[in-house]
């Protein structure tokens, strides 16, 4: 009988491969195969190790090249022929990622499953940009959001009047197909118009453009601009503090 193997719900940090952690960069040098995202910076793939199998799952919001369903069952094929599984996710494998929903496929099929930790864009993208997602006296919380739902539903899953009315920073992922439709809700929750929002493109990379302006303008900013995914978008008066700290 073939021993089953393990995977690893590894995430791979925002970009820059100076920002994998040790654990994710020895995981990568021991894995057999690796089954990675289109998120996963080309500086990260240079260390894949000569020989090692891999799988680019390459998914994206535009373009779903395989469906989540698909990815958990060529996971648990994996594990079935291979040892080592590397699953390397961009950014944390647990926020946004899906990694929760694959760490469960795996476990109800009977295989060895560890998340690893990585650092996350929502947080390291602002912070390499000057934003410091809280700062003291200007915002003592923040909300990550999907920017992917559509607000003007009825059955959005979020609340944008509360999120609007909440002070503090809402840093909103995978926003850039519907920032319009976003930077709406909030406005008709009640958030000012003089909000500064900053749109971060390919952060922490050496593609990384930055598009600053407020909840008034941005929407006509980033169209003039062409802002493609990915970007990470930060709402809140901590756009202010990159004029100093960048
Ligand atoms: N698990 C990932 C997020 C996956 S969702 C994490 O923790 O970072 C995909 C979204 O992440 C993208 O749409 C974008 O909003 C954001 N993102 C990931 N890497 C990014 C980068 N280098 N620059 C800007 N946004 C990024």
């Amino acid at each position: 009988m073939i021993e089953k193997g393990k995977v690893y719900l590894v995430g791979a940090g925002p970009g820059d491969p100076e920002l994998l952690t040790r654990k994710a960069e020895r995981l990568i040098k021991e894995a057999d195969v690796i089954l990675y995202d289109a998120l996963v910076g080309e500086g990260i793939k240079e260390l894949f190790p000569q020989g090692v199998k891999l799988v680019d799952v390459g998914k994206r919001a535009d373009d779903h090249t395989f469906p989540q369903d698909e990815i958990n069952r060529m996971l648990v094929e994996t594990a079935l022929k291979y040892k080592n599984v590397v699953r390397l996710k961009g950014g944390d494998p647990y926020v946004f990622g899906r990694g929760g929903e694959e760490a469960e496929a795996l476990r109800k099929a009977g295989i060895e499953v560890e998340a690893v930790p990585g650092i996350t864009s929502a947080i390291a993208v602002p912070e390499h940009a000057g934003i410091p997602v809280t700062h003291r006296g200007c915002a003592s919380a923040v909300t990550l959001i999907t920017g992917h739902e559509d607000p003007t539903k009825g059955e959005s899953a979020l609340n944008f009047k509360a999120l609007a009315q909440m002070r503090g920073t809402i840093v909103i992922l995978m926003g850039v197909s519907r920032l319009k439709d976003n930077v709406e809700a909030l406005l008709a929750g009640g958030r000012p118009r003089d909000t500064p929002v900053a749109v971060i493109e390919r952060g922490t990379t050496e593609k990384e453009r930055i598009t600053a302006g407020t909840l008034g303008n941005i929407v006509g900013l980033a169209e003039l601009r062409g802002v493609r995914p990915p970007a990470i978008i930060v709402i809140g008066e901590v756009v202010r503090l990159r004029s100093i700290l960048k």
